[in-house]
């Protein structure tokens, strides 16, 4: 255990986290402050082909040599820049693809578009990905626009830094993970638990699955399915059967049989449970926050000091409620600001850090290259076991 608790750090300058010194701010958040990619191995990632053909990313690299493009956009040239670009704003994306091959002039219309800039500039993957996931019809350029720069999750106030796709929203991870209005459906069980047919269905926004291996219970799925969010289903389902009174009905008859037979145990295969467990992940991406007051991407970081209180606390985990708060704790993301004001309150990686200046002597000028140089070996999963 750390002795170096509460102790001044060996450099004799007495900081303590949080501190205030550029160079020593800097370090803090390289040691105690990553980018769980092991996070992001769960969902849905980028996938070919890309959002822009090679042609398209060809044709945008040759723009500035070429001259200007001569060629009308017919109907549409009636219109000034300004409603023009206003018209992208609020198309789908999907339509937004089709325009862009209108001709040059079209393109360069479109690509001048700042939400679309923004988008192709700072989330090529997230675009690829929903391009994958057969999505881009389904959301406008402003709606994606939009939860790109909002920090929170829709559903707590913690940093999100996943898009779930059914419903263009962002979500964090301890919410795709645990949160029921992120359990996305297949098509045949929201037809079967909800009473509504294929025609129902085309009407609600949804998206295809990519084969791979998702969630924290990596499950391989080689099926592609069409997901759906289960809210939106439930939204056309009360209109399909005429209302909330004849929906409740259909709930009490057909629809209690549907549950039943749903909730019986599989006899081949995975269980449906364990099913919907890694289907959540199937319907996420990753999403980074873009700060419009800075203009910076933020794709999120998890504090080291919460990481190890996890694994010093298993012993703690005897309930499921205590041991969901302490990963939930663990899997909170943060930018770098709001993750320096939070070491201010994290006894954990306060303690690291005066036990990284104490017990091994490191002044806090040392950048990590002449600590890998002092300490042969020197790795995170070391310095975890000594603890
Ligand atoms: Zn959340
Ligand atoms: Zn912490």
């Amino acid at each position: 255990m750390s002795s170096a608790s509460g102790s001044s750090p060996a450099n004799g300058g007495g900081d303590s986290l949080p501190i205030t010194d550029p160079s020593s701010r800097s370090l803090a958040l390289s040691w105690f402050g990553y980018h769980p990619a092991e996070f992001d191995e769960t969902v849905l990632l980028k996938h070919a082909p890309p959002y822009l053909t090679q042609r398209e990313a060809t044709q945008a690299a040759n723009e500035e040599p070429s001259p200007s493009p001569v060629t009308p956009i017919g109907e549409l040239s009636r219109f000034p820049l300004e409603l023009l670009s206003f018209i992208v704003q609020f198309a789908d994306l999907q339509s937004i693809s089709v325009l862009r091959l209108v001709n040059r002039r079209m393109r360069l219309i479109v690509d001048d578009s700042i939400p679309y800039k923004f988008l192709i500039q700072h989330i090529p993957d997230t675009l690829s990905a929903l391009k994958s996931a057969d999505a881009t019809q389904h959301f406008t350029v402003d709606e994606l626009y939009v939860t790109l720069c909002r920090k929170s999750c829709a559903f707590c106030k913690d940093m999100g830094t996943y898009l779930w796709i059914p419903e263009c929203v962002r979500c964090c991870f301890n919410c795709l993970n645990e949160t029921p209005h992120l359990m996305p459906l297949i098509e045949s069980d929201a037809k079967t638990l909800f009473g509504v047919t294929k025609k129902v269905l085309s009407d609600i926004p949804s998206m295809l699955s990519i084969p791979g291996t998702y969630g924290m219970v990596e499950l391989y799925h080689g099926r592609r399915f069409r997901l759906y969010s289960q809210t939106r289903v439930v939204q056309a389902a009360i209109a399909h059967h005429g209302g909330d009174e004849s929906y409740n009905a259909w709930l009490e008859t057909d629809g209690m049989k549907a549950r039943v037979a749903f909730s019986r145990p599989s006899r081949r295969g995975i269980s449906k449970p364990t099913f919907y467990l890694s289907a959540r992940f199937m319907a996420a991406t990753p999403l980074p926050y873009f700060d419009l007051a800075t203009r910076k991407l933020h794709h999120g970081l998890v504090c080291r000091g919460c990481q190890i209180a996890m694994i010093r606390s298993r012993h703690l985990m005897a309930t499921h409620s205590v041991a969901m708060t302490i990963i939930r704790k663990q899997a909170r993301m943060w930018v770098e600001d709001n993750l320096f004001e939070h070491f201010g309150e994290c006894k954990d990686a306060q303690d690291m850090w005066d036990f990284m200046h104490e017990a091994r002597n490191v002044s806090v000028d040392m950048s990590r290259e002449k600590t890998e140089a002092w300490l042969p070996g020197f790795s995170w999963l070391w310095f975890v076991y000594e603890l």
